[in-house]
């Protein structure tokens, strides 16, 4: 569903993104995590082009990364992003936030777009604050609401760029069981995070990233209790 070849990126003379290979298959959960400053926003925002790349390649379900134009605008859309910051427009409803993109982008006719902005409102379990602003949410509700934004566009995959660092810490479980539904409903999804229990209940896999290169790649359970190399170990004797 995703695939990197060989991609390197740079930010003037820093050395972001080393010899990227990765092949993320349908339905498949991987977690990244890694010490800061290691890539993997980076990584995240070469998926749907929010970043260059210097050379390699990146296709999504089969199709190439395009440059620009019509076919950028279809990748995008077939790529959902959730970010720290939860980015919702903060003149404009919850529903209105949801509804935005599948009217303007996939030209969805409005009825619809209404009656499917609600079903995934209900989804993520905020179906009665639909015509409440952003500001009268607590940072959970939005973003869960920004969540139900991105799958308003029916993507294939999902990226999550630390989605739950900006939440005070009880809110971080009711995003974190929206996130693991979504991976059960077998959404394909890419995870920055240093959670380790979502890690555990819903990632298949784990990147560790330093210095802009996959340092490991495996199963959760054996990175988390085993991990192979001195930056891992050293990584994790930090967080846990
Ligand atoms: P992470 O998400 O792992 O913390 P990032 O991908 O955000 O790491 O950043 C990787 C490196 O690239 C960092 O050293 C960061 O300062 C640098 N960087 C990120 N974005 C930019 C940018 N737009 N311009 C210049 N340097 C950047
Ligand atoms: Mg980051």
């Amino acid at each position: 569903m995703i695939s990197m070849r060989n991609v390197d990126k740079h930010f003037g003379a820093l050395h972001v993104l080393r010899d990227i290979n990765l092949e993320v298959p349908k339905g498949q959960v991987v977690i990244v995590v890694g010490p800061s400053g290691s890539g993997k926003s980076t990584l995240c925002r070469t998926i749907n082009r929010l970043e260059t790349i210097d050379s390699g390649e990146i296709a999504v379900d089969g199709v190439k990364l395009p440059e620009e134009g019509k076919a950028l605008a279809k990748l995008r859309a077939d790529v959902g992003m959730v970010f720290q910051q939860f980015n919702l427009f903060a003149h404009k409803t919850i529903l209105d936030n949801v509804m935005l993109a599948p009217v303007k982008v996939r030209r969805l006719d409005k009825a619809k777009a209404r009656a499917r902005a609600l079903e995934l409102l209900d989804r993520v379990g905020i179906g009665n604050q639909a015509d409440k602003y952003p500001a009268q949410l607590s940072g959970g509700q939005q973003q869960r609401v920004a969540i139900a934004r991105a799958l308003a566009m029916d993507p294939k995959v999902m990226l999550f760029d630390e989605p739950t660092s900006a939440l005070d810490p009880e809110m971080v479980s009711e995003v974190l069981d929206v996130m693991v539904q979504l991976a059960k409903d077998g959404m394909t999804m890419l995870v920055v995070t240093h959670e380790m229990g979502f890690a555990r209940r819903a990632g298949n896999r784990v990147l560790f990233m330093a210095d802009g290169q996959i340092v490991e790649d495996t199963e959760p359970e054996s990175f988390f209790t085993a991990p192979k190399s001195d930056r891992a170990r050293d990584f994790l004797g930090k967080i846990l």
